[in-house]
């Protein structure tokens, strides 16, 4: 697949710093999306067919509705439910009075048991989600940004060795993305400089979230901490990724 460069915005995160350049262009991503979901542009009627079809998971209703606007919310949200409704409704009818079972050569297949067939409907309706595989697909071309900018400009690539990492999902990401489209020795370089940024920032998170654990330690009073203060944040976003508040310590 042959992706679209976004130069500026990945040069933008990267200049920014923090424990994950990609998280923050997710969390703008995300938050691009929030504001777009309930806008204007959520009455088109391609956006509202895969709003309707797909739904939003747990954590973008939630992120939706703390956006504080509901009618939009609910209008989505209704046809939404309606069209999760009239497809799981054969289903949980099915399921709801199941013909008596047939014993010996005529019982049924799983594939037709009622409880399978729901089940297996039930996990259609929540395995999906419009602003995530939007995000995803952005990202993707956000991280084949990132390898074209270390494969053909040098500063970029100084910058890039020079980072605080990445979180441990984008370091993954990174190297699938480099699987796809990095071969022979370009791909085991840009490996090799990955790992050892991820095993100089896992090194020195270690050090730093200690430290923020010893001002708890009475004797500690009056000790300057200097960056350990907001460790564990920085800790959180490394581990599993997401905009944690790195500032508040
Ligand atoms: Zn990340
Ligand atoms: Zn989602």
């Amino acid at each position: 697949m042959q992706y679209h460069l976004d130069t500026i915005p990945v040069w933008d995160a990267f200049h920014e710093g923090g424990e994950c350049p990609l998280c923050s262009l997710q969390g703008k991503l995300e938050q691009d999306f929030v504001d777009l979901a309930l806008g204007g542009a959520a009455m088109e009627p391609d956006v509202r067919i895969a709003s309707n079809e797909k739904g939003y998971c747990a954590r973008h209703l939630t992120l939706l509705y703390q956006s504080q606007r509901r009618l939009p919310m609910a209008l989505v949200v209704h046809t939404h439910l309606m069209e999760t409704h009239a497809r799981l409704k054969p289903a949980l009818e099915r399921a709801a009075s199941p013909a008596p079972a047939k014993g010996g050569l005529f019982s049924k297949k799983a594939a037709e048991d009622p409880i399978q067939v729901l089940e297996k409907a039930l996990e259609k309706a929540v395995s999906t989600c419009v602003m995530c595989e939007r995000i995803e697909s952005n990202m993707d071309r956000y991280l084949y940004t990132v390898l074209h900018l270390y494969q053909h400009d040098a500063e970029f690539q100084r910058t890039f060795q020079e980072s605080a990492g990445f979180c441990l999902p984008h370091t993954r990401a990174l190297l699938v993305m480099a699987g796809k489209h990095m071969h022979g020795a370009k791909r085991a370089t840009f490996a090799a400089d990955l790992a050892r940024i991820q095993e100089a920032a896992l090194t020195r998170l270690e050090g730093e979230l200690y430290q923020f654990t010893q001002m708890f330690d009475y004797r500690s009073q009056g000790k300057d901490f200097g960056s350990s203060r907001d460790a564990l944040p920085r800790t959180m976003t490394k581990l599993r990724g997401g905009v944690t508040p790195e500032k508040n310590g």
